[in-house]
């Protein structure tokens, strides 16, 4: 769990929530050198996606 505490560490698959918590924990590293603020960034990118795709196919169902 504390894998996210860790900058030279690639946490692995993250929640929504540990993410969020990775990027404030890590708001001053660089994404270069932090492999857990990059996980984080990433898993919210990817999260974001997700939700953008239900809203897409929503709309284009109805
Ligand atoms: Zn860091």
């Amino acid at each position: 769990m504390n894998a996210i505490l860790l900058c030279g560490r690639d946490p692995g698959p993250l929640t929504a929530q540990q993410a969020h918590r990775a990027m404030q924990v890590h708001l001053e590293c660089a994404v270069d050198t932090c492999r857990s603020r990059r996980r984080a960034r990433a898993t919210l990118v990817e999260q974001k996606r997700m939700v953008l795709d239900e809203r897409a196919q929503q709309v284009s169902g109805s």
